[in-house]
């Protein structure tokens, strides 16, 4: 690689020589990524060189010595994905849909990950090993919706994932193929033709979900990535995880599902943040984020609202946390609350 140009920063020395942490800082740096992966790839690299963007960027990139200490609830596997993996590499939860794990390489690692005990170094899933998680999929007809994740499959190159696309393609019952991602904000540069055509070598329906968690995620390199695989014909869904400090403001929020409808992409959920190790504070609690989606609610677009949605500690599934607008009242009616919390009677029809 040629020496002047921008890479990828793994180690606490590296963010020290880039000045993105202090001498004193170095230490406790050194101590989190013994223990969890770092990378601040070129494009975060500038995101965090912005002063104006950098304490709620910052918070999300840069390790914390808060990182290593725990809090009631933390589990190791937060959604108890170990026992819904039927083979490496492949997570089957709900009957319709199963995640296939092609990699646990990330573009950047975000220090409150739900999978950040798996994501880093295990690296990407040997050809038998791939083998086998195609088979299952082949071999269960129920599966209708096939989730790419990880890790972050677009790390993968355009030739690897053209071989997955190809595969899930000659699969009848696979009907969509869903692509979880972070890299349209990581490494937008990723995003090229090369990429795009591998993405589209399937006849199914392909959709992209786009892990972004502020509207400074949405720098013009982001924007111009999102605006190839639109044009492509590829729909896009936001992911964003509510988290203290970066998006806990009904402002922040509202600002950063503007940026996202207004760059194509539809926020699809807000994630109440998993219990994994080291994330306490992040945490935001759940009542905090009912009232935040509830002022959402009064203040934009209907395109601009995602779904709050809290994964069941243990396994058991995702359900919506949205506030109630509805409750049932004696006589057999409803009371509906508007935006502005005044409640309406609301009666319901005899049969
Ligand atoms: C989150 C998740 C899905 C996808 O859920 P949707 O509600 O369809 O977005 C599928 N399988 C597993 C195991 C999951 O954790
Ligand atoms: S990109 Fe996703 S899987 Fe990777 S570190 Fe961030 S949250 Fe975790």
């Amino acid at each position: 690689m040629n020496d002047l140009a921008p890479r990828t920063l793994t180690t606490a020395d590296d963010l020290a020589r880039a000045g993105l942490i202090t001498e004193d800082e170095r230490g406790d740096v050194v101590r989190v990524t013994a223990r969890y992966a770092l990378a601040v790839p070129p494009a975060v690299h500038d995101l965090l060189r912005n002063a104006e963007y950098a304490p709620a960027l910052r918070r999300q990139f840069i390790p914390s010595p808060q990182e290593l200490e725990s809090s009631p609830g933390e589990n190791a596997d937060p959604i108890g994905d170990h026992a819904h993996a039927p083979v490496k590499g492949i997570v089957h939860r709900y009957p319709d849909r199963a995640l296939l794990l092609p990699t646990l390489t990330c573009a950047v690692y975000c220090r409150f990950c739900f999978r950040r005990e798996d994501v880093g170094s295990q690296g990407v899933l040997s050809p038998a090993e791939m083998d086998a998680a195609l088979d299952y999929i082949r071999a269960t007809p129920a599966i209708w919706e096939v989730i790419l994740t990880g890790g972050d499959p677009l790390v993968l190159s355009a030739r690897r994932i053209g071989e997955i696309m190809r595969a899930l393609d000659d699969i009848p019952h696979v009907q969509v193929i869903r692509v979880h991602t972070r890299v349209p904000v990581a490494m937008p540069e990723r995003i090229d033709a090369g990429l795009i055509a591998a993405l589209k070598s399937t006849g199914k329906a392909v959709y992209v979900a786009v892990h972004c968690n502020h509207a400074d995620e949405i720098s013009p390199a982001m924007r111009a990535a999102c605006g190839r695989l639109s044009d492509a014909g590829i729909p896009l869904l936001a992911q964003t995880v509510l988290l203290r400090g970066v998006n806990d403001s009904v402002e922040t929020l509202e600002t950063l599902m503007r940026g996202l409808v207004a760059t194509r992409i539809k926020p699809y959920y807000l994630h109440q943040l998993d219990y994994a190790p080291g994330t306490g504070h992040f945490r935001v609690p759940v009542e905090e984020g009912r009232a935040l989606v509830k002022a959402l609610r009064g203040r934009v677009s209907g395109l601009a609202q995602p779904t709050y949605i809290l994964d069941i500690p243990g396994g058991a599934g995702k359900v919506p946390l949205t506030s109630g607008y509805v409750s049932a009242a004696d006589d057999g009616s409803f009371a509906i609350e508007d935006p502005s919390g005044n409640l309406h009677a609301y009666p319901t029809r005899a049969e």
